[in-house]
């Protein structure tokens, strides 16, 4: 059987696509997509080809969808069930996992199969390996749209918190607010972070920042992010820094406004450059104690369910996120080249099919 799917066809070239309907295995699970969102990370496997050269592969990986195949050896999914798929989809038996990494299970960053080593979620079905470990069911009640923020957003920008520790009353600094830096900010608002300083521009990610829990807003075009930082904080800087946004020289900022002792998480895709520079003296020489944590989300099944828990109580509300809705599968490309273009409205598209 043949299906459909918007691709990468190359290096700066995408188009629609006919494929194979990827066949099931015994752990797994095809699902069909009820609502996907675009990403930027699309954006850098396409057009900056941050992931190398690839031919033909159907883009995405941010998906909410429904069973429509199971593998025998699945106990908990049936088809027919609606579920939440991560952006990582990790092999939990490999060593890597056993050693907590799950997201590098099977070699550096290789729990991130979709639109990687292989097809993504932009086709009429997509494949989803160990169905049991990493989908979790969608709870009644929540909008799928809504709940597609779950595959990356979320888990990415509250990942970016867990690495850089926030912890009961700490002063933290997110740099970057589109969506995943806006995940970062209401994450760290979650975790009891006192002063949420939130770094950006654009108007209504400003306001969506201050919902989520930000108590100052810095911007960038309004002088150096370290000075005002410095000045808000009396010289002082901050306990946590979030970086969700920028470049490979956000680093020099970021180790320059963190205190001793304090710890940078890092979730933005470097998507190119060969280097990230960290600033000698304001590194303390070497011996500041502040520490640099960059990481992948881990995906998994237990994590979307709580995190989709965080949703069914009211604790989190991801709506405000979404800022432009399509209905049809058709719109696929809209969508995608928003994400490319970044229009000042734009946070983040969703597609409902
Ligand atoms: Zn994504």
């Amino acid at each position: 059987m043949k299906m459909k799917g918007f691709a990468m066809l190359g290096i700066g070239k995408t188009g629609w696509i006919e494929k194979d309907v990827p066949t099931c295995g015994p752990l797994d699970a095809i699902v069909k997509p009820v609502a996907v969102s675009p990403c930027t990370s699309d954006v850098h496997t396409v057009w900056e080809g941050a992931i190398g050269e690839r031919t033909d592969m159907i883009l995405g990986h941010e998906a909410v969808g429904e069973i429509v195949e199971i593998g025998n050896l699945v106990k908990d999914f049936k088809v027919g069930d609606r579920v939440i798929v991560p952006a990582i989809t990790p092999d939990w038996g490999s060593l890597e996992a056993q050693g907590g990494y799950s997201m590098h299970s099977g070699g550096m960053l290789a729990g991130w199969k979709f639109s990687n080593f292989k097809d993504g979620v932009f086709a009429e079905y997509f494949h989803v390996n160990e169905a049991d470990a990493n989908l979790a069911i969608l709870p009644d009640g929540l909008d799928p749209a809504d709940s597609v923020m779950l595959s990356d957003m979320v888990p990415t920008g509250f990942h970016g918190v867990e690495l850089a520790d926030v912890q009961f009353g700490d002063t933290v600094c997110v740099i970057g607010i589109g969506p995943v830096g806006l995940m970062a900010v209401a994450g760290s608002a979650l975790r009891g972070a006192s002063r949420l300083y939130a770094v950006g521009s654009r108007p209504n990610c400003v306001e969506a920042a201050k919902a989520y829990g930000a108590t100052d807003i810095i911007n960038y075009k309004e002088g150096d992010i370290v000075e005002q930082i410095m000045e808000k904080t009396h010289g002082k800087g901050v306990d946590r820094v979030i970086i969700a946004g920028g470049n490979n020289d956000t680093f020099i900022q970021a180790i320059q406004m963190v205190k001793p002792g304090g710890r940078i998480g890092n979730v933005n895709y470097l998507g190119s450059g060969d280097y990230v520079k960290i600033p000698r003296v304001e590194w303390g020489c070497g011996m500041g104690h502040k520490t640099i944590a960059g990481g992948l989300m881990p995906g998994g099944r237990l994590r979307m369910e709580k995190l989709a828990s965080l949703m069914e109580t009211g604790r989190l509300d991801t709506s405000k996120l979404l800022t432009h809705r399509f209905n049809g599968f058709e719109h696929m490309e809209e969508a995608l080249m928003l994400m490319k273009d970044k229009p000042r409205d734009l946070i983040k598209p969703v597609v409902i099919i």
